[in-house]
């Protein structure tokens, strides 16, 4: 049995990681809000439970223990909440707080009648992918909005779901995950974006459109 703060470390390193780079302390700090210190001892803690290795000076990499808790805990997250918001109608911006509470006390017969529930789905209410029963987890190759042409009509596939402000915001606006939208004029020097969502025209700033990813392509549901 790991503690939560343990469970949030794994996730965080395997989050930081996942392009197969190994991941350093200070990046560690930066997303988990935490002094580089304790980052340090909790790092050590790890490699001595085997969960990742550390190279001074190289950084983290999750242990293949290690991977499985962190595939573990991101699929108790998202199954959460898409269960959160589908079951309970709970909208969109509150699910992640919620999840991020929950994710670590879900046991498996609980997470399996969600995941029954809910028919083995793929992806959770902001679009991200839940990592199978198996620990797979398919990254499916999508580029930022902020790096989309003008002229071009893309599909939203998912948006990052840790502010919840930006989350309402999108909402507002109609950007959802599944949503296709044509890129109409992107401003220079790093300019805000003009999309067309359905009948309305938008514009929306670049920092904005890096939280959103989208495809060119219609892909398979
Ligand atoms: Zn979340």
């Amino acid at each position: 049995m790991v503690s939560q703060s343990i469970e949030d470390y794994l996730k965080t390193i395997y989050k930081l990681g996942r392009r197969g780079e190994r991941v350093t302390t200070s990046a560690i700090a930066e997303r988990l809000e935490v002094s580089p210190a304790s980052v340090t001892n909790m790092v050590k803690r790890l490699a001595d439970m085997n969960l990742v290795t550390h190279e001074p000076y190289r950084g983290v990499a999750l242990t293949e223990a290690g991977k499985k808790i962190a595939l573990e805990t991101i699929r108790h997250h998202r199954l959460l909440e898409l269960y959160l918001a589908e079951a309970l109608g709970i909208p969109w911006d509150k699910v992640h707080a919620e999840a991020e509470k929950l994710e670590h006390v879900l046991s498996d017969d609980l997470e399996m009648a969600i995941a029954d529930a809910l028919g083995d789905p793929l992806t959770d209410p902001h679009g991200a992918p839940i990592p199978t029963i198996e620990g797979e987890l398919p990254e499916p190759h999508q580029t930022p909005l902020a790096e989309v042409e003008a002229g071009q009509t893309v599909i939203i596939r998912q948006v990052s779901d840790e502010d919840a402000a930006k989350l309402r915001y999108l909402a507002t606006l109609g950007l959802f995950p599944n949503t296709a939208i044509e890129v109409l004029d992107v401003a220079p020097f790093d300019g805000p974006l003009t999309l067309r969502v359905g009948d309305a025209e938008h514009v929306v700033g670049r920092e904005l459109a890096r939280n959103v990813f989208v495809t060119h392509e219609p892909q398979e549901e």
